[in-house]
């Protein structure tokens, strides 16, 4: 659908970090803005941000799909970006750009796209907060209208949408891009322009390597998940969950009262502030379903609630409800299952 956009213009900018230690693929903003360019009939401009972003990366922006690159160098930006160096890099880039002042004269709007992912979540929050704009991540589509954007956002796991609007004139947000690109766009020498950052940035914070394998099963790529909520009510249910898990062949998770019980590490935790999962089964065990929790689980997978609450609202989302305490059901289950 393309809108009627009558003399608002709209500048798509995709930043694009090329040396972070979050492992994000850099040029995913550009794939994002290019698909929305190609629907609203307009263009796309890359911020390249790194050490000595060179050639290559220009080359790389334009066949993802951006018209104009932006080449910024800060030599304090090698050896894996944080976030606090990139949103300080970032924003002396967009002031170069005139980014505040281009609005408060013409009706131009800003939509400025991040790579999906927490740390493009959290530069585009404190860019937004820089510039006066409104902060948007986990975008699913967006529409560029003459009055301002409507963003439309997944919520409850995929189960429902949101519609955002904003009528302010520059938004930093993320949504993940097709995975194919809208087509390369030939360069000119003239499309490409170098900026040396000056200004100085924070130092890094100083980080510590934590080894946090152990011979668990990781949730993402499982094909069972078993997991635990606060209803377990102590460690010990959670080692009949690893019994069960065992038999299965599955992954072991928890909502959030449990991780912060203590009775699983927070890289197991399932939902909203926690990991989005997609196995074929999901067995949640003194779980609600709080709207947190669902949003972590893809609306593909089949559920089956072990609650003690006749009214709980996982029932609403399982396949298969069993009613009862777990002490009691999970040993039953685990007998049967050792004996199959
Ligand atoms: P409860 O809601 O307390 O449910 C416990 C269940 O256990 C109940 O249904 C009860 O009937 C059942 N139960 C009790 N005893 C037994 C028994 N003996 N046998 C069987 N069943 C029993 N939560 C997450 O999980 N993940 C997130 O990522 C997350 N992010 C959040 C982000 C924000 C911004 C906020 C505000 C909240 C977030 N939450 C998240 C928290 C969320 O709102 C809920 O508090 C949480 O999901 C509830 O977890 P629960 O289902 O384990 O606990």
């Amino acid at each position: 659908m393309r809108t009627d956009m009558h003399n608002t213009k709209y500048r798509l900018l995709a930043l694009v970090p090329i040396d972070t230690q979050d492992g994000i693929d850099p040029m995913s903003a550009i794939t994002a803005a290019a698909a929305l360019a190609a629907r609203f009939d307009t263009s796309v401009e890359a911020l390249v941000l790194g050490a000595d972003p060179g050639d290559a990366s220009a080359a790389e922006a334009a066949r993802c799909g951006a018209g104009k690159v932006w080449l910024c160098a800060h030599p304090a930006l090698g050896n894996g970006a944080q976030s606090d160096q990139l949103v300080a890099a970032f924003a002396q880039a967009l002031s170069r750009l005139d980014l505040a002042g281009q609005s408060a004269h013409d009706d131009t709007r800003h939509l400025v796209l991040l790579p999906a992912g927490a740390l493009g979540e959290e530069v585009a929050a404190r860019l937004a907060c820089r510039f006066n704009g409104v902060a948007l991540g986990h975008c699913a589509d967006m529409f560029l209208h003459a009055d301002g954007i409507r963003a439309v956002r997944a919520s409850h796991g995929g189960r429902a949408r949101l519609e955002l609007t904003s009528a302010n004139a520059t938004w930093f947000a993320t949504m993940r891009g097709p995975k194919t690109t809208a087509g390369a766009t030939p360069l000119a020498a003239a499309d490409i322009v170098r900026i040396e950052l000056g200004e100085s940035l924070p130092p890094p914070c100083p980080l510590s390597h934590v080894d946090m394998s152990d011979n668990k099963m990781r949730l993402e790529g499982a094909r069972i998940i078993v997991s635990g909520g606060r209803g377990m009510a102590g460690g010990t249910g959670f080692s009949l969950l690893d019994e069960l898990a065992d038999c299965l062949g599955a992954a072991v998770g928890g909502s959030l009262p449990a991780v912060d019980a203590g009775w699983v590490p927070v890289s197991c935790q399932v939902g909203q502030s926690g990991r989005y999962v997609a196995p074929e089964i999901y067995v949640a065990v003194g779980i609600s379903g709080t709207p947190q929790h669902m949003a972590g689980i893809d609306p593909g997978t089949r559920i089956v609630a072990i609650n003690a609450d006749p009214e709980a609202d996982i029932f609403n989302f399982a396949e298969i409800g069993i009613v009862g305490d777990w002490p009691v059901v999970l040993p039953a289950l685990i007998q049967r299952l050792r004996r199959t």
